[in-house]
């Protein structure tokens, strides 16, 4: 077969690179480093580690990314075969030596003889006479070949920052506190009237919360991130310190709100919360965009009344990142709409991290390599990690055009949200005779159940598309 083109030799390249030459056929890499470097990587080695040497949680029972991890080598990844051989203790987590790490990598894939890496800049789209190519450029794309993507995918299809809003997961807050309005009832398309979480303050409990906001700890931007701080998009601890009313004129005002649990006394100031995802899993923090660090972070939203127990599937960030309106732009395969033949890998699509990014890697390489082999392309099922993760990013959560369109897209590590419930007779606890099951036990036994499924389901997939 003729070659594939890798563009990219970072987590996400060097995964789908290695998949690719798995199948038999050569795969042509492309890297600039060597030749030009980024702001954030300073060796040429293949997937370096820009920042931390941990790939989280090793946990295939309770952990997400865990699940992820087990997937991957159930898969035969080369991100993870390195990792575990460059391992360093880190408890539960699965932490490495970088160095060692991305050696092994760069030598695995320069050593491969179907590999052929080739250290230069890609300025702009690939030529049209590669007809099978993935780009997986990364969060600090070359500025050149960024543009070449905005020109081809229309200016609001680019970002070159995330601006997030911490996400909770809606079982964790309190429904006694909080309660289901929009604003004014406004019923939009699609809508109840109902569609928004919200969550009341009284003036005190404001107050404490704008102050905490000011003194909290926060992270600082590099120098090299250029952040603009746009208007709509500042973060709450910056509209905190422009004055105490701030917040409540902006996302947290308690126009058109009425609490359902004590609708005589109007709230002084309500933090809003919408569904992230069409299973309903997932709540964001409207418009709570954030650089507090991510410890003072959880500990000052969990002030919010009704979000005291409140668990996390992101918290917010600000931080420079080049990533595409995939759930518009790309297929389920990864495949970019208006071309054909062309994925996206890695964080440019809107996957967050080095686990994940590799994960998707490794499955624009197995889809690349399908098509190149004349098969039948069979993404991983939506209750494995992969397909979780997948949907996601090509939208396949989302139900209308309509909403595809209009949703905002922002990054996102994996999380238990964004897999399907699991059946109600699969959850598992244990129930010890004369105490009651409490809500956290409920939550643990899901995820369990969630995490059973995902490998089974890894499992059944790789066995259909011959692996
Ligand atoms: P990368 O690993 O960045 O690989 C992209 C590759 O493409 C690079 O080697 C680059 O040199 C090359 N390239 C770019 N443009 C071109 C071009 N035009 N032509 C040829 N080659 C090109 N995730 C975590 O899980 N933990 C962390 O601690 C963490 N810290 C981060 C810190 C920073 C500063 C940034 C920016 C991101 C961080 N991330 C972290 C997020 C993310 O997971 C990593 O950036 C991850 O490396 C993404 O994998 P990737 O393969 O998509 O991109």
């Amino acid at each position: 077969p003729s070659p594939i083109h890798v563009v990219g030799g970072g987590l996400a390249g060097s995964e789908a690179a290695w998949q690719i030459a798995r199948r038999g056929i050569p795969v042509i890499l492309h890297e600039m480093r060597g030749k030009r470097m980024t702001d954030a990587h300073k060796t040429d080695h293949l997937s370096e580690l820009v920042c931390s040497n941990s790939f989280r949680s090793d946990d295939a029972e309770n952990n997400a990314v865990g699940v992820l991890h087990a997937e991957m080598r159930l898969a035969s990844s080369l991100i993870m075969a390195s990792a575990d051989a460059h391992q360093v203790p880190a408890g539960g987590a699965l932490a490495v030596d970088r160095d060692g790490f991305s050696a092994a990598v760069t030598a695995a894939i320069e050593s491969h003889p179907l590999i052929t890496v080739v250290r230069e800049e890609l300025t702009g789209l690939p030529p049209e006479e590669w007809d099978n190519a993935i780009i997986a450029t990364g969060p600090l794309t070359a500025p050149s070949l960024a543009e070449s993507i905005r020109a081809a995918t229309g200016a609001e299809s680019l970002s070159f920052f995330d601006a997030i809003a911490p996400i909770v997961h809606r079982d964790s807050i309190n429904m006694d506190i909080a309660w289901y309005q929009s604003r004014y009832d406004k019923v939009g398309p699609g809508g109840t009237g109902k569609d928004y979480i919200n969550c009341p303050m009284d003036k005190t409990q404001y107050e404490a919360f704008v102050q905490a906001l000011i003194a909290g700890d926060k992270t600082l931007f590099k120098e090299w991130e250029h952040v603009p701080y746009f208007d709509g998009c500042l973060p709450i601890e910056i509209m905190a310190e422009r004055g105490p009313e701030t917040l409540r004129h902006g996302p947290m005002k308690p126009m058109g709100l009425t609490n359902a649990h004590n609708p005589t006394v109007k709230p002084y100031a309500v933090v809003q919360l919408r569904q992230d995802n069409a299973l309903g899993t997932l709540y964001n923090m409207v418009g709570f965009q954030t650089k507090l660090k991510y410890g003072a972070q959880t500990e000052i939203l969990r002030m919010i009344p009704g979000l005291e127990q409140a668990e996390f599937a992101r918290l917010g960030g600000l931080h420079r990142n080049t990533y595409i309106n995939s759930p518009v732009l790309l297929d389920g395969s990864l495949q970019l709409k208006s071309r054909p033949g062309l994925r996206f890998a890695g964080q440019i699509t809107g996957c967050e991290g080095y686990v994940e990014s590799a994960s998707i890697g490794l499955l624009a390489g197995r889809f690349a390599a399908a098509q190149r082999l004349g098969e039948e392309i069979v993404p991983p099922p939506q209750t494995t990690a992969f397909g979780a993760l997948l949907a996601h990013i090509t939208g396949g959560h989302i139900v209308s055009d309509e909403e595809r369109g209009k949703r905002s897209f922002q990054p996102m590590n994996i999380n238990f949200g964004l897999f399907p419930e699991p059946e109600p007779g699969s959850v598992q606890i244990e129930r010890v005779p004369g105490k009651r099951v409490r809500g956290k036990e409920k939550t643990v036994a899901k995820k369990q159940a969630m995490a059973r499924r995902a490998l089974a389901d890894c499992a059944a997939w790789l066995n259909r598309t011959a692996d």
